[in-house]
């Protein structure tokens, strides 16, 4: 049996250990040929002789040449998320949706520490779910966040618990129209079945008003109101099954913050209940701190409070992070282009953002629609130092200076990660006493 992986990153990587373990001949596409966009017959005779099936990773968009190819001669072919999955012998407890995803699972993979049977964590969050193959028993549960790039050609891919978190505009650059992208995060239930759960964002007015077809059976998490599901009442999160309603656990001493956080732990406690129904085990939420790079506390200079949420990769997300604060923020924005119209960040944002500084390739495409929107307090820097200097200089004591960038990173980093560390590392550099009697009380 041979094997072609495409994309030699840690899924490919993954996948490829994977199948030596089982005694697969594994040949990887050389670099070349996943940019390329022609080849000689000859060399795809060659190349895709004796093939059983492609692995792709999640990164390789099957739109390139070589996958065009390979459908031709009707290679079978597999993304490594669906391919590692169905050596899972646990139950999946599976994550999606354009924001939040990282946190849910993390939290999810938290409460059940305390779960009898051992939790696994993998996909999109970094660790690929072909590294998690034999490590697993039948009474063990995986969680797993899903990307829309990892359901995006899913066939039989059957989550035990699938849950939706949210669905705003992203990736067009690759799915091209919302309809795909949305195609692409319904795919979770695609094979669920009448023995399965659907979790959905009633609050969410696109998943309420369209949710996906699917035979799981459907329950709800909502801020807002009392839905079939879990929600919020008198500062305790509820659960409710259209027969009785039940307490689950108190949210006292919640250590994350914002709206958007309480959607996501409800989705979290949701998830778990419904797998384990066991409600002792979510006592554990009050410990859960914020994953890193997602609105992080920083360092607290003169009064003023620095936030990282350098994984803020899109507008909505953006959004939420500034709905997250009372105070007033000074925000920086800008990075490399996925294709948004900015005009939705400015007629969203809070009145309580006060400065924006804006640096990297998407610099002018921002201060336009600032200018469109009647945003006049902006200014394009030439650096993510320059701006952070910038606005602290504005801010006045009790401010919070932001990192929510609504823009991927990789005009400037390597990975929303490198932004995050580096924005951290510049504020550590700025000495605490700088400016330290400068700082007024007053609003600005
Ligand atoms: P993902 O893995 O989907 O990218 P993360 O949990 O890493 O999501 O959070 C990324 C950013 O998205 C956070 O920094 C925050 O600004 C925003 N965010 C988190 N949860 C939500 C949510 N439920 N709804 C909207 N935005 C959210």
């Amino acid at each position: 049996m041979k094997v072609l992986i495409i994309g030699r990153g840690l899924s490919g990587r993954s996948a490829g250990d994977l199948l030596e373990r089982e005694n697969v001949e594994v040949v990887f596409a050389a670099h070349e040929d996943i940019e390329k966009n022609e080849f000689e017959k000859e060399y795809l005779d060659r190349l895709f002789s004796g093939l059983s099936f492609i692995v792709t990773s999640p990164g390789i968009s099957p739109k390139i040449e070589l996958i065009k190819q390979a459908i031709l001669r009707k290679i079978k072919i597999i993304g490594e998320f669906e391919f590692g999955s169905k050596f899972l012998k646990s139950d999946i407890i599976a994550v999606t949706g354009t924001n939040g995803k990282t946190t849910t699972v993390s939290l999810i993979h938290h409460i059940l520490k305390g779960f009898e049977h051992s939790v696994f964590l993998g996909g999109n969050i970094g660790i690929p779910v072909s590294s998690l193959v034999g490590k697993d028993n039948k009474n063990d549960i995986s969680v797993l966040e899903c990307s829309s790039f990892q359901l995006e050609n899913i066939k039989n891919f059957s989550p035990k618990i699938a849950a939706i978190l949210n669905i705003s505009p992203d990736h067009l650059n690759r799915h091209r129209t919302m309809k795909n992208y949305v195609k692409c995060k319904f795919n979770i239930t695609k094979k669920q079945t009448e023995k399965d759960y659907l979790i959905l964002n009633a609050d969410d007015e696109f998943l309420f008003e369209t949710p996906p077809k699917t035979k799981a059976q459907i329950f709800f998490f909502s801020t807002k109101k009392r839905v079939k599901g879990c929600y919020v009442k008198r500062n305790c999160i509820y659960f409710n099954d259209n027969q009785k309603e039940e307490k689950l656990v108190s949210l006292r001493g919640i250590k994350l913050v914002g709206e958007h956080n309480l959607s996501n732990i409800l989705c979290a406690c949701l998830a778990v209940f419904l797998q384990t129904k066991n409600k002792e085990l979510l006592k554990s939420i009050s410990g859960f701190t914020a994953v890193s790079h997602r609105i992080e506390f920083v360092k607290k200079i003169s009064g003023v409070e620095f936030y990282n949420d350098s994984k803020a990769t899109n507008i909505s997300s953006t959004i939420v992070a500034c709905k997250s604060f009372k105070n007033n923020i000074h925000l920086i924005l800008g990075g490399s282009d996925k294709g948004y119209d900015f005009d939705e960040l400015f007629k969203n944002l809070p009145k309580n953002v006060k400065n924006i500084a804006i640096f990297g390739e998407t610099r002018h495409k921002i201060a336009f629609s600032a200018q469109n929107c009647g945003f006049v307090n902006y200014k394009i820097c030439d650096s993510l130092e320059d701006c952070t200097k910038y606005l602290f200089k504005k801010s006045r004591e009790k401010d919070i200076v932001l990192l929510s960038p609504a823009c991927a990173s990789f005009d400037c980093f390597s990975n929303y990660k490198e932004r995050g560390n580096f924005f951290k590392k510049i504020v550590e550099d700025i000495s605490d006493n700088e400016n330290i009697n400068s700082k007024k009380t007053k609003k600005l």
